[in-house]
């Protein structure tokens, strides 16, 4: 392996760190914690997981965690007037609900009824749009993470060509918007883009954001280009078990590239350190505070 590999944990604990420092001068200030409100509708595995651990980091920040845990036969109707509640709850500075929803609740509506002020998850089609015209706003942790990550790495990316392969609300998009705010010559490829090995390789930075295991191959990387691996796969190993493998494959990427992700531990812990320092931004916001410098 040539590459340097991207310690993505060590740089979550530096950020979290900087937040619980950040959430003690709030609380000095404003004489309150901030406070993140989590909502989960069922009892989906993988998301009761995030949902512990999200209220973990949260306490562990000093910030106030606010569960609502609802059964998985909640009406559309409830979890609307719950977000209405949390809305107008002058100690919830920040409120995510936690996806995906049951199949009977439209997840976009639910979304629009958060205040795009206390859109932590940055999901609001308000927030969506005034990060696109390069607003202030509230923007989504995974992107935000890579970002930081990609930043700490390369300092000034200023016309830097840079690929971002998936183009999800959730993350590819926001993350090729936040490329061209950081003046790099952004180019988003999918499921539909042509001869993707060479828009790959043509590209300083490759945010691979796709789902598909190992898919991009070491022989696509631009000699001494920076990978962020922002996929989550899980397939079977050689002992019989299974394991976790980003969207690129790792150990012929990382002979070729100039600084590489590791899957786990890259882009994973920055998501919750970013929702951590998204909530006291907007607890900073609510109470007419400049940003925090994280
Ligand atoms: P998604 O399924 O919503 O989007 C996947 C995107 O990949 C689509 O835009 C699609 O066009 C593109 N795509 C699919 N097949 C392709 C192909 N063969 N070539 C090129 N593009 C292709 O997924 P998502 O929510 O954006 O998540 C992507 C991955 O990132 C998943 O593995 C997910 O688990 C992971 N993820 C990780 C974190 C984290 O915290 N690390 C957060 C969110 C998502």
């Amino acid at each position: 392996m040539s590459a340097r590999r991207i310690d993505g944990k060590a740089a979550a604990l530096a950020l979290r760190h900087k937040v619980a420092d950040g959430v003690a001068a709030f609380r000095e200030t404003v004489g309150r914690a901030p406070g993140l409100a989590v909502v989960l509708v069922g009892e989906d595995p993988a998301s009761s997981v995030y949902v512990r651990s999200k209220g973990k980091a949260t306490v562990e920040a000093g910030m106030d965690s606010i569960e609502h845990k609802l059964p998985d036969t909640t009406s559309e109707a409830d979890l609307l007037a719950l977000v209405d509640q949390l809305n107008n709850d002058a100690a919830v500075d920040g409120i995510l609900v936690q996806l995906p929803l049951p199949g009977h609740i439209d997840s976009a509506k639910v979304i629009d009824a958060i205040a795009p002020a206390k859109d932590v998850d940055g999901f609001h089609i308000e927030n969506a749009g005034r990060l696109a015209v390069g607003a202030e706003a509230m923007v989504p942790c995974t992107p935000l993470g890579c970002l930081h990550l990609l930043k700490t790495e390369l300092g000034d990316l200023t016309g830097m060509d840079a690929v971002v392969i998936g183009r999800s609300n959730i993350v590819g998009k926001p993350m090729a918007m936040l490329l061209l705010g950081e003046s790099c010559t952004v180019t988003i490829a999918h499921s539909r883009s042509k001869d993707l090995p060479a828009l790959v390789r043509r590209a300083d930075i490759v945010v691979a954001a796709v789902g598909r295991a190992e898919m991009v191959r070491g022989d696509w990387i631009k000699p001494g280009a920076t990978v962020i691996d922002v996929g989550i796969n899980r397939i079977a190993s050689d002992d019989g078990k299974s394991r976790l493998v980003g969207d690129v494959a790792f150990d012929e990427a990382a002979e070729v590239a100039g600084a590489i992700t590791p899957v786990p531990g890259g882009v994973g812990p920055m998501t919750i350190a970013m929702l951590l320092r998204n909530t006291l931004v907007a607890a900073h916001r609510r109470e007419g505070l400049q940003d925090p410098q994280l």
